[in-house]
This record gives C-alpha cells, sequence and structure tokens, in this order.
C-alpha cells in the first residue's frame, strides 16, 4: 500500500495523465512485448530496432521506446541489451531418431569413450544383441583416426556392432556383424560401395557408401518405440534457435499400399522415418516443435503416383517439401562426390553415381509431372553439372513459374555454363558452409590445387544470380557454425578456403532466416522480425553482428519462440 494519504496519490496521478496526453490514448493490448534490446530485424534495409509486440502467434509492432508505451502486455521482457533475431531456418538437415539399440557416437571424443558406449550398451542389452549408432567422426576423436573391426571386438566380441559416420556414407563393423552378413576376405566390394581391407586383403571393418549391408541385419523398432527420441530431436534444435527447418530424408514408406507405401511397412530407422510418423508427432505437440517442411525420397514413379500429397499439403507447422536428397552422387567424406577431376592421390578416382542419367531424368520429369518441387542431392562439380542439366531438360520441355527448384549441397563450384543455366532457370542451392569448418580435413586429404578453392562456394554462385539459402546438414547442425565458416571460410584447425567465397555476416544471416523461409514459398510468413509475421524469433547470449569472429562459435541461444510461445529457456534447462 502507498504511504502517502489517497488524496496525495490521486492528485499526483492527475497531474501525471495531464502532461502526458499519449497517455490518455487506450493501450493497445498484447500478449508479449520484448523491450530494450538490439533487435536485427532482417527486414528489407537489414533495420536494427529495440523492441518487438506479439499477439496472437504474431508480430504485431516492431520499432522504438514507443513499443513498450503503446502495447500492454500479459509479459514484457527487459532484453537488458541482448540481441534479438529471427529464429534459423535450416533448410537441410536430417532428424535423428535413436533406436534403444543405440549409443550416441558423436558425443565420443576418443576412439577409448567410444568403447566404453559400446561395451555398456551390450552389457545392457546383452550377448547376441545388435549395438547400433550413428555420427562419429574421426575428426573429433583424439586418435585422428577411423576405429577398426579389432578395436570393437576387443570391446564386444559376443555383440554384433554396426557405428555409422557422420554424413551416413560408411560405417564400421565388428567382426561379428561381418560374419552374419557373410563379409569376409574373399567377398568382392559390392555395386556403389567398397570393403575396406588391411594389407593382407581382410577387411578391416569399414564399409564405405553401402553401410545398408549391415544396416540391414539390426532389428527395427517400432515406430512408437522411435517416437520419443524424435521428440528430443526436435526439441534439441530449438535448443540451437533452429524455429523452422527442412527435414532431408523423410519417406512414405509406411503408408498404406493404395498410397503409395512399401509393401512390408517401413519406418525402421535404416529406411529412415516417415511423414506419417511426424505427422503424429506433430498432431499431438506441434505447438512445442520447430516448424517442419519435409522432403520426400523419391519412392519411385509408381508409388509415388499412388500418393495423394504433393508439395505445400501440411500446414505451418508441418508440410511437406520437394521430393529431394534422393542423392545423385556421394560426398567427400568416402570420397565419392562425383567429380570432373580425379581425387587427389587416386589416379582415375573420380567419385561414385548413384542412379544413370536416365534414372535421374525419370525421377525429376515424374516428380515435377506429380506437382513437386524438386531438391536432389549433388555434390561433386560433375555431379552438379549433370542434376542442373536434367532440371533443364524438364523444365524447357513444360516450362513450370515459380518452381523454386533446387541443388542440395553444391559443395564444388560446377562449370561457369552450369552457374548461367541455374541462373537463367531460376534454381537455388542449400548451401553448407559449415562443411568448410568440419570437413577441413578431409578436403585437404582428397584434394588440391584450385579444386580446394571451389569448396563449399556461396559467393561465386550468389554473383552469377543463382539463390543461395543456409543449412546444416548435420555437420554440425549448430547455425552458428555455419554463420562463422560462412564468413571467415575457416577449418576447426584454422585453414582457410578461399577468402573471395566468403559474405558478410549480414549475408549469413539473411541466407539462414529470410532468404530460407523463401524455398518453401514462406517469405510472407516467417524469417524476418516485421509486423504480420509469426512470432519466431530468438534471443541470444551476445551480437552475432559485432562480436569478433571466433565468438560466433561460443554464441548461445538463451530463449527461443515460436508462434509467440517460449520453447526454450536455457536458464531452465
Ligand atoms: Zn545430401
Amino acid at each position: 500500500m502507498s504511504k502517502y494519504p489517497k488524496s496525495v496519490v490521486l492528485l499526483a496521478l492527475a497531474m501525471t495523465a495531464g502532461s502526458l496526453p499519449v497517455a490518455a490514448a487506450p493501450a493497445a493490448t498484447a500478449d508479449l512485448v520484448l523491450i530494450n534490446g538490439k533487435v536485427i530485424t532482417v527486414d528489407k534495409a537489414f533495420a536494427v530496432k529495440s523492441a518487438v509486440a506479439v499477439k496472437d502467434g504474431r508480430i504485431v509492432a516492431v520499432g522504438g521506446k514507443e513499443i513498450g508505451r503503446k502495447w500492454k502486455a500479459a509479459r514484457t521482457i527487459d532484453l537488458k541489451g541482448r540481441t534479438l533475431m529471427p529464429g534459423f531456418i535450416d533448410a537441410h538437415l536430417h532428424l535423428k531418431g535413436v533406436s534403444h539399440r543405440s549409443i550416441e557416437p558423436d558425443k565420443a571424443r576418443s576412439i577409448t569413450e567410444l568403447g566404453a558406449m559400446v561395451a555398456a550398451k551390450a552389457r545392457e542389452l546383452g550377448p547376441g544383441e545388435w549395438v547400433a549408432g550413428s555420427g562419429w567422426d574421426e575428426a573429433l576423436l583424439a586418435e585422428k583416426r577411423n576405429p577398426t573391426r579389432a578395436d570393437l571386438d576387443a570391446i564386444a566380441p559376443d555383440n554384433p556392432v554396426v557405428l555409422v559416420r557422420a554424413g551416413a556414407h560408411s560405417a564400421v563393423g565388428n567382426s561379428l556383424a561381418l560374419k552374419l552378413a557373410g563379409i569376409d576376405a574373399a567377398t568382392p566390394d559390392p555395386d556403389g560401395g567398397l570393403i575396406e581391407r588391411g594389407a593382407d586383403g581382410v577387411p578391416n571393418g569399414m564399409i564405405r557408401e553401402r553401410t545398408d549391408l549391415l544396416l540391414r541385419l539390426v532389428p527395427a523398432d517400432s515406430a512408437e518405440q522411435m517416437r520419443p527420441s524424435y521428440v528430443r530431436a526436435l526439441k534439441d534444435l530449438l535448443a540451437l534457435g533452429i524455429t523452422s527447418f527442412m527435414e532431408a530424408w523423410t519417406t512414405i514408406d509406411d503408408e498404406p499400399v493404395e498410397r503409395g507405401g512399401l509393401a512390408g511397412g517401413g519406418g525402421n530407422a535404416v529406411r529412415g522415418h516417415t511423414f506419417r510418423q511426424l505427422r503424429t508427432i506433430y498432431d499431438q505437440q506441434g505447438e512445442d516443435l520447430p516448424r517442419a517442411t519435409l522432403y520426400i525420397m523419391y519412392p519411385g514413379a509408381e508409388r509415388l503416383k499412388k500418393f495423394p500429397h504433393h508439395t505445400g499439403f501440411g500446414d505451418d507447422r508441418l508440410k511437406l517439401g520437394p521430393i529431394g536428397e534422393s542423392a545423385y552422387d556421394g560426398g567427400f567424406t568416402g570420397p565419392t562426390a562425383r567429380t570432373s577431376k580425379d581425387y587427389k592421390g587416386q589416379p582415375g578416382f573420380r567419385g561414385t553415381t548413384f542412379m544413370t542419367e536416365h534414372a535421374l531424368q525419370e525421377m525429376v520429369d515424374t516428380s515435377a509431372r506429380l506437382g513437386w518441387q524438386l531438391g536432389i542431392h549433388a555434390i561433386g562439380d560433375e555431379a552438379i553439372d549433370t542434376v542442373a542439366s536434367a532440371y533443364h531438360r524438364t523444365l524447357s520441355a513444360r516450362p513450370k513459374a515459380d518452381h523454386r527448384w533446387f541443388l542440395s549441397h553444391f559443395t564444388m563450384l560446377p562449370t561457369e555454363q552450369t552457374m548461367r543455366t541455374m541462373a537463367a532457370d531460376g534454381i537455388w542451392t542449400t548451401a553448407q558452409p559449415n562443411f568448410t569448418y568440419n570437413l577441413e580435413g578431409r578436403y585437404l586429404q582428397v584434394l588440391d590445387g584450385e579444386r580446394l578453392d571451389r569448396i563449399n562456394p556461396v559467393a561465386t554462385p550468389i554473383s552469377y544470380g543463382v539463390n543461395v539459402v543456409m543449412s546444416s546438414d548435420n555437420l554440425p547442425i549448430g547455425p552458428m557454425v555455419g554463420l562463422y565458416a560462412a564468413v571467415t571460410r575457416k577449418g576447426m584447425a584454422g585453414h582457410q578456403f578461399a577468402k573471395a567465397e566468403a559474405i558478410t555476416r549480414e549475408e549469413a544471416i539473411r541466407l539462414y532466416t529470410a532468404k530460407a523461409a523463401a524455398l518453401t514459398w514462406d517469405e510472407a510468413r516467417k524469417g524476418s522480425i516485421e509486423p504480420g509475421k509469426f512470432a519466431d524469433f530468438i534471443v541470444l547470449d551476445r551480437d552475432p553482428l559485432t562480436v569478433p569472429a571466433e565468438q560466433l562459435l561460443q554464441t548461445r541461444v538463451d530463449l527461443t519462440f515460436v508462434g509467440g510461445k517460449l520453447v526454450w529457456d536455457r536458464q531452465a534447462n
């Protein structure tokens, strides 16, 4: 209670009202107001403001001090100078569901640690049970080498073990796993893959590209068993400041057969997760998750014709994106990306293609005819030339307005002619500048000369008029690594790749927010802090426009809002 007599208080109120005529106007009501921040709007002018008001899940006002006076809200957050910006939109990542058989090799920092995880899981499951997991990366392991069959035999001789490398292009198995797969010294390399061998010709456990030879033997979890791990993976994105993403590896395998599903079901960890499974998760708790757009793996013409939906089907929480990923070539971790020149020290070897040009053209034609956007995986320069040509042939035969087709990855600069064709055809790319950071060692091993300068280009394709957006492809998912690599072009050990491909911080942020929104036709709904757009934004612990570049890697997300709802709070975690 006031310590002053009531009459004095009333007099003071009357004087205040009289001296501030604006206050007489009724305040507008909002659900949430955030004030005293540095609001990076990513609008056309890249304007910086200080306050935002939110109502019914959308931004209703952006501005300065007047916002706090004009808008009365149930909740007001004083940002105390912190930076608020649109949530990141990652245009190409892979959700990982985790089987109860799985360890988390991506968290291991040495082969010893990896071994301890395998040993613990083998004990938990009992002898004979498969132990699996994916995401190890030799660059992050203290020993700086791949784990081998012998490493795993020493730890878990009585359990078959298979561990997939980050990027999913190779896997290592132990002796029991190889035995169950029927792989021994006499086994020839399979189509499209490689069984690595020691000097004595005996397999060392590493299988390149045809990881399915081992993975298909691992018993699948049911959709229900997998669901909690998907929800956790989705919430992990919010902690990284990702409010929308495009999932690059979804299938329609578990649809009814008459709607394009796979005979015999599907939906296990080997084939990736399904549209139906994610739809179930989003129906239950979509409001607490990042907004999702799904790439659908090409299931073949017959099945795709039976599937009743195409690009755009769904809602603001979960919808269908392109027929995409469906790789034309491999990647540089193998290396299996299809390049125009031989790999360093591997005369005659230019990588792999996973389908004929005829099959590629059929996939593009069929998908286009059925109303799908396209986003095929092409990493090596020759693969990019080939896929861009296939797009060009289909678009020449059946012109399509505002198609927003894209190449996933676009990791090595193709010919100038290809970039001109792509620009003329309106083809986009989902680039991963973060590969430069994480795959630095790999690139230096397998490429040389000017080809090292052609890796993960961003500035050059833009200069040709190609639309580029940013994404992570899980190497790693963190957008801050993407920003860092896009502006510095540096690897984790400090090697700097062609500086000419660097872009400014403002550009990098735009490609990871407003520009990325347009790849899913959402430019009017998200990607910037402007009235009318979804209240999808993040609050950071430092300012990505001004911190020293190295500090971008340490920048943390304090708060994440999706549709105006607080869905991540670092303080509470
Ligand atoms: Zn890919």
